[in-house]
C-alpha cells in the first residue's frame, strides 16, 4: 500500500506570488519550521535565480551540518537541458531537482505561439532529465504543468517518457485549480497503474476545492498503488488564489471521515508546530490569516451562539471535530502594549544588547555583540520590518550561515 508524503512549495510557489516575497532569512526559517514539523522535502527555490545562489547553497550548508536533516531540499526549474546546466553551475551541490515544463496543448500553442509541438516538449523534458542525471542528481522530479488540461494519452506519454529517462517522480500540476475531486482521483489512479512511478499532486485554489482535490488525488495514487507526494503551502500562500493549505491538508489526512484508516502518511507530522509556522508565516508574508482558517484561524475553536456553546462546554466534541492543542494552540501569547524595543537597520548596541537579554543570549564581549548587531541590521535591511525573537537567535547562532544568507551580489 502507498504512502502520503508532504511537499511544501512555500518557497517557491509561495514566494512567486504577485505582491508578496519573503526575506532569504524567512525562507530559512521556513526550512526550518517544516523540517521541524516532518515535511518530506521543501521546494526552497530557484537554482538558476542568481539572488538565489548564496540563500540556497546556505540552506545545503545546514543540511550538510545536520540542521536541515532529515527534510530533502529541491530546486525548482524549467525543464531544459540549458536550465539545468546554468543550475549546476550556479548551485554545484544541489541534489534534488524538479523540472517543470508545459504540457496542454493550451500552453504548447498559447505560450509557445507554435514554436513547439508536443514531440518538442517530450525532447526538451527527457534531455532536461538525462542532463540532471548526468550531473548526479539525487531525486528528479518532473512536472506537466496544466496537467488537468492536457489530453490524457499525451500526458501518460511524456510521464512514461520521463521515467524512461531515469525521473523520481511525476508531478500532476492543476496549474488552474481546474480539477474536482472526482476527475483528479480517476486521472491519478490512471497515471499511478499506466505509468508505474510515485506521483506528486499540486492543486490550486482557484475554484475553492485545492485540499479536497490534493486529497482525492492521493487517494487515485494510491488505489493506482504507488506512493502520492502532495504539494502544499502554509496558510495556502500561493498563485492567484493559492495552493493546498498545508495545515488543512493534514487535518483532512486525519480527521476526515475513513480516510485514515486506509491512506496513511509515509512520515510522523508534528501537527503540534502548525501554530507556530502558520503563525510565522503570517508575519514573514504580511497576510494575516483569515479568521476562518481551518485549524489555525482565530474562530477555528470559538462559540457563541447558545446551542453551539452550551454544547462545546458539556463536551467539546459535540462541535469540535479535533482538538485545539493538536495545533499547538492554548498558550497564552504576550504582546507588548507598552515600551516596545525592536531590531532595525539602523539599530545601535544598547537596543539590541536589551532585545537579546530579554531571550536570554548573552555575548562573549562587546565586540561579538557589535558583530552579531552588524548581522542583524543587514537582516533588517532585506526583511524591513522587526526581527521575531526566533530569527535573531538563528543569527546569532549560525553566524556564518547568516553572513551567506544576506549576501547580495548584483552583476557587475
Ligand atoms: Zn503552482
Amino acid at each position: 500500500m502507498g504512502k502520503i508524503y508532504l511537499i511544501d512549495v512555500t518557497n517557491r510557489d509561495g514566494v512567486q506570488t504577485a505582491k508578496l516575497g519573503l526575506s532569504k532569512l524567512a525562507k530559512t526559517m521556513i526550512n526550518i519550521y517544516l523540517n521541524d514539523m516532518g515535511v518530506y522535502q521543501s521546494e526552497f527555490g530557484f537554482p538558476t535565480t542568481r539572488h538565489e545562489s548564496h540563500y540556497l547553497q546556505a540552506n545545503l550548508k545546514l543540511a550538510e551540518m545536520g540542521i536541515l536533516q532529515p527534510i530533502r531540499l529541491a530546486g525548482w526549474l524549467r525543464a531544459t537541458a540549458k536550465d539545468v546546466e546554468s543550475a549546476y553551475q550556479l548551485v554545484p551541490n544541489i541534489k534534488h531537482l524538479n523540472l517543470s515544463i508545459s504540457t496542454s496543448s493550451q500552453m504548447i500553442t498559447g505560450k509557445f505561439q507554435g514554436t513547439k509541438t508536443e514531440e518538442d516538449i517530450l525532447m526538451m523534458a527527457t534531455e532536461a532529465v538525462d542532463a540532471a542525471r548526468a550531473h548526479g542528481a539525487e531525486s528528479i522530479g518532473v512536472n506537466a504543468e496544466d496537467s488537468s488540461r492536457t489530453d490524457l494519452n499525451f500526458l501518460l506519454k511524456f510521464a512514461s517518457s520521463a521515467k524512461e529517462h531515469g525521473a523520481d517522480r511525476f508531478r500532476y500540476c492543476d496549474t488552474l485549480g481546474y480539477d474536482n475531486p472526482f476527475s483528479i482521483y480517476e486521472t491519478c489512479k490512471l497515471l499511478a497503474q499506466e505509468v508505474g512511478m510515485p506521483i506528486e499532486i499540486h492543486c490550486h485554489e482557484d475554484l475553492g476545492m485545492a485540499v479536497a482535490n490534493s486529497v482525492a488525488g492521493a487517494m487515485g495514487v494510491i488505489d493506482g498503488g504507488q506512493d502520492a507526494y502532495i504539494n502544499t503551502t502554509i496558510n495556502g500562500i500561493g498563485e492567484r488564489a493559492g495552493n493546498a493549505d498545508l495545515v488543512a491538508v493534514i487535518l483532512a489526512l486525519k480527521h476526515s471521515k475513513g480516510l485514515a484508516q486506509k491512506y496513511k502518511l509515509g512520515m510522523p507530522i508534528r501537527l503540534l508546530l502548525a501554530w507556530r509556522i502558520c503563525k510565522y508565516a503570517s508575519y514573514a508574508f504580511n497576510v494575516p490569516i483569515p479568521i476562518n482558517q481551518p485549524g489555525v484561524g482565530a474562530n477555528a475553536f470559538a462559540h457563541a451562539s447558545g446551542i453551539h456553546a452550551d454544547g462545546v462546554l458539556k463536551d467539546p466534541q459535540n462541535y469540535e471535530l479535533y482538538d485545539f492543542k493538536e495545533l499547538g494552540r492554548g498558550e497564552p501569547e504576550t504582546v507588548e502594549t507598552g515600551r516596545e524595543i525592536c531590531s532595525g537597520e539602523y539599530g545601535g548596541i544598547s537596543g539590541f544588547v536589551h532585545i537579546m537579554g530579554k531571550m536570554e543570549i548573552n555575548f562573549e564581549n562587546r565586540n561579538h555583540a557589535k558583530e552579531i548587531l552588524e548581522l542583524v541590521r543587514y537582516a533588517n535591511v532585506l526583511a524591513q520590518k522587526p526581527l521575531v525573537a526566533e530569527e535573531l537567535r538563528f543569527i546569532a547562532r549560525y553566524t556564518d550561515i547568516a553572513k551567506e544568507l544576506f549576501t547580495v551580489t548584483p552583476l557587475t
